[in-house]
């Protein structure tokens, strides 16, 4: 399989001068190759291109970025197979998953490439005597795309589409641990876009990285990844008052009534939960359980969850995956070393990390958790769950709501009435019934509190990418 390495930087391919960083196979620990990263030079004459290129690319018709959107969406859809073996390398997620993802990604471009021509807003009219008010919706300027990990080109994709459709030029930086599927993008987007309006580096976070958020260039930046990141981001906006976008991490409730029909929960949330090895900010992982089902529920929960496959991602059937990194494999297993400590949860399946190598950890469903247990309130980022009792619905939603994220949660009943209700007290910025994790391009991705704001996704994404400006014409 040809890797590509190289960068785009003013619309030449080139690969990178500074420090070589690994790439690692998760299902492995062996290195698949070596990417340098953006030097500071290398950095600067990103963001400078993309200024440069910003004035002639806002103006074009947004029939003309739309065809752009398309062509790529054309290009992607063509190499789907590629790509997804690309990114399964790179992740260890099984391939199909992988073949999924890529779909998904070739449905934000067309999806962006017909909303961007429809965007809507306040009507235009005299709203003074004498004066004509209109909106204008134009784009915010040069921005700098910081993506994560774990799902690299889908991430990639849901940076790239929004401000490209709206008319801004950009730098993006994949994760350095997971670079491959967004660098093959290069030649793509090298032959499609005029130069400079998308300039694609790698590199760390706390070089390459630090250095495009505190560039003087750079007015609005975009990450998807942790907190922590996103406070540095916010320290380099302060500085230069830089708009930001950040979409940061999760720990989904999932609020599981008695009268739930506990088969079709199990079904899906053995999916759901352990997607991804369960490097998801949307996985559903603090289960809320009515005490009349709880005790059924975890026996036939782990049952399930001791059934999923895990193994190298192009084997047969494999269901999940290694974690994609060795830093989070190191962490998701101190994690389980603790609860194995701890002798009031119980570990009813998994709960180790596998012998061998590659980065491979077991499905893990803990019961007994409690409120204020470390494994509730932390966002763990791995395939480990765990199962709350609760007797009274107030406590329940009291307890989902009782935490500094607000990115998803979800509501398992029969009674379309009181989904509904719960729905309405759950503070967060998605929130499904009888399922999760599922998306489609036409509605948002984002959060509340501490897992950011700003949406992906959706015309509200074109809309984060766009400035409203008011014109006044006096008669
Ligand atoms: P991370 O914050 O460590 O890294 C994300 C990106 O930020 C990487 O490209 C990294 O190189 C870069 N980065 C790190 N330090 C930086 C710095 N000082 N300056 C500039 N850039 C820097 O996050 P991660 O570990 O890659 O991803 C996992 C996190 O992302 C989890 O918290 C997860 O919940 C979150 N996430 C959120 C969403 C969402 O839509 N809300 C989606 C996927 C992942």
């Amino acid at each position: 399989m040809e890797l590509s390495k190289d960068f785009l930087i003013n619309g030449e391919k080139i690969a990178g001068d500074g420090m070589a960083v690994p790439v690692l196979n998760p299902a492995t620990g062996e290195v698949i190759c070596e990417v340098k990263e953006a030097s500071p030079e290398q950095v600067d004459a990103a963001v400078r291109a993309s200024t440069e290129a910003f004035e002639s690319f806002a103006a074009k018709t947004p029939g003309e970025r739309s065809g752009l959107l398309l062509e790529v969406a054309n290009r992607l859809e063509a190499e789907i197979e590629d790509f997804a073996k690309i990114e399964s390398l790179d992740t260890g997620k099984p391939l199909d998953a992988a073949v999924d993802e890529m779909g998904a990604c070739v449905d934000l471009f067309r999806f962006m490439a017909g909303a961007v021509r429809n965007m809507s807003g306040i009507a235009a009219g005299e709203y003074m005597e004498g004066f004509t008010s209109m909106i204008r919706r134009d784009p915010v300027g040069v921005v700098a795309s910081i993506s994560p990990w774990n799902y690299p080109l889908m991430m990639a994709a849901w940076k790239l589409a929004p401000p490209l459709a709206t008319g801004c030029t950009m730098v993006l930086k994949p994760s350095e641990l997971t670079p491959l599927s967004t660098l093959k993008m290069v030649g793509m987007l090298a032959d499609i876009y005029p130069k400079g309006v998308v300039n694609i580096i790698s590199g760390r976070g706390e070089s390459t990285g630090d250095q495009l958020i505190n560039h003087d260039g750079i007015e609005f930046i975009s990450l998807t990844g942790s907190i922590r990141t996103a406070s540095r981001v916010l320290e380099a906006a302060s500085k230069t008052i830089k708009n930001t976008h950040l979409e940061l991490g999760g720990k989904a409730p999932v609020i599981i009534y008695d009268d739930a029909d506990v088969k079709k929960v199990i079904e899906n949330l053995k999916m759901f939960s352990f997607y991804n090895a369960g490097q998801d900010c949307t996985q559903p992982c603090r289960y809320y359980v009515a005490d009349a089902i709880y005790d059924r529920f975890v026996a036939d929960m782990a049952s399930a969850v001791s059934d999923i496959k895990t193994g190298l991602p192009d084997a047969d059937g494999t269901e999940m995956g290694p974690i994609i990194t060795q830093g989070q494999f190191e962490r998701v297993s101190s994690v389980l070393d603790a609860v194995q400590n701890d002798k009031r949860l119980e570990v009813v399946t998994g709960g180790k990390k596998m012998s061998g190598s590659g980065f491979f950890v077991e499905p893990t469903l803990i019961a007994n958790a409690e409120q204020g247990d470390m494994v509730v309130e932390e966002e763990i980022f791995g395939p480990v769950v765990t199962a709350t009792r609760f007797t009274d619905v107030d406590q329940a939603i009291a307890w989902a709501n009782d935490t500094r994220y607000g990115l998803s949660a979800s509501v398992w009943t029969e009674n379309v009435g009181r989904a509904m209700q719960t729905v309405a007290r759950l503070r967060y910025g998605i929130t499904w019934v009888n399922t999760h994790l599922v998306g489609v391009s036409e509605m948002p991705h984002g959060g509340m509190k501490a897992s950011g704001y700003g949406k992906d996704m959706s015309i509200y994404a074109l809309e984060d990418y766009t400035v409203p400006r008011h014109v006044m014409i006096a008669h």
